[in-house]
């Protein structure tokens, strides 16, 4: 027998980023929820990743405001649908006595 497990997250659920610096591999999390876009160099070792104004640190930006945003038009029941995401699943086999 094979079975799948499947993960799926709501906005909602999305409480945090993490961002692992490329140089040092220092990670730091910022929450979704009051991020205060301070994320253009790495607090640990002080590379910059990104230029405030960077085409990429805007689209993170919007990222996390579409994250919020959906997070709040689900939880109060703006939308008539909830939204999931389906995170990679893990599959597993599983022998029974009559195989
Ligand atoms: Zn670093």
């Amino acid at each position: 027998m094979t079975s799948e497990i499947r993960t799926m997250i709501e906005p909602k659920d999305i409480k945090a980023i993490e961002l692992e610096c490329g140089k040092c591999h220092a990670s730091t999390r910022r929450q979704i929820d009051n991020w205060l876009q301070d994320s253009s160099s790495c607090p640990n070792c002080g590379d910059v990743w990104l230029h405030i104004n960077s085409p990429e640190l805007n689209e993170i930006k919007t990222l996390v405001m579409l994250i919020r945003g959906l997070a709040t038009r689900t939880s109060n029941k703006h939308l008539p649908f909830n939204i999931r995401f389906d995170i990679s699943g893990t599959v597993s086999e599983k022998r029974t006595g009559n195989e």
